[in-house]
């Protein structure tokens, strides 16, 4: 589903990804770990064509970032770093706009049945600006979700919520991928325990490790963590 092959990525002389390569398939909940500053956002931004990396290749679906990036952007659900929305949209609206941008035909039943999925019924006639930062990121899914993408981008969802949301944004993201591929960037390795299936860690724009939760325990998996990024 996703393949990535020797990515590099160089900001003005500054090296932020060096000659990733991994690749990622059917069914899996990929967890990309690293500090702050790692290449995560990077990598999700080449993946998503908003950036072209300095070197290499990658593939999503089968569709080149460099040759189809439209092709690219339709398999990808993508909710960026920070979640940005219009503030001053009613839910809704903006749910509304998000499936207007992918052409979708049946928006309306589209936007009541994200609503449903990810939660957002109790505030859904709310303007975007009044809801909690929980629900915000809920609005984010749902825009990400909304054109039923078979790949899932998500750029930290968790950061910044209270310990109730993230139980519930985790659930939302984990029924998400039953039946997509989802890559998820986080720093905080506990996160990539209670939703995904792999973890990739990535430290100065370099993999370090690539393991399946199932080969590997927490203890195993923290020493790593802690190993790599000291
Ligand atoms: P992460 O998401 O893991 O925190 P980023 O991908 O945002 O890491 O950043 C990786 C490195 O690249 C950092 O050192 C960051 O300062 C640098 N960087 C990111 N975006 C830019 C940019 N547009 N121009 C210059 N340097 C950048
Ligand atoms: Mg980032």
């Amino acid at each position: 589903m996703i393949e990535v092959n020797n990515i590099t990525k160089i900001y003005d002389g500054q090296r932020a990804l060096d000659n990733v390569s991994f690749s990622i398939n059917e069914g899996e909940v990929v967890g990309l770990l690293g500090p702050n500053g790692a290449g995560k956002s990077t990598l999700m931004k080449i993946l998503t064509c908003y950036i072209p990396p300095t070197e290499g290749e990658a593939t999503v679906c089968g569709h080149s970032i460099y040759e189809d990036p439209l092709a690219v952007r339709r398999e990808i659900g993508y909710l960026p770093e920070h979640n940005p929305l219009y503030l001053d949209m009613y839910v809704r609206e903006f749910l509304d706009f998000s499936a207007g941008i992918y052409g979708l035909k049946n928006r309306h039943d589209k936007v009541e049945e994200m609503i449903e999925l990810v939660g957002l019924t109790p505030e859904s006639n709310k303007r975007i600006g009044q809801l909690s930062k929980g629900y915000r990121q809920r609005v984010g899914l749902a825009q990400a979700m909304i054109h039923d993408p078979k790949v899932l981008i998500l750029d930290e969802p968790t950061t910044g919520l209270d310990p109730n949301q993230l139980e519930e944004i985790r659930g939302v993201i984990k029924n998400a991928g039953k039946d997509k591929v989802v890559l998820l960037s986080t720093h905080i390795m506990q996160e990539v325990e209670a939703m995904c299936t792999r973890a990739i860690i990535i430290n100065h724009g370099r993999l370090v490790s690539d393991d399946h939760l199932k080969n590997i325990t927490s203890q195993q998996l923290t020493e790593k963590f802690h190993h790599v990024t000291m």
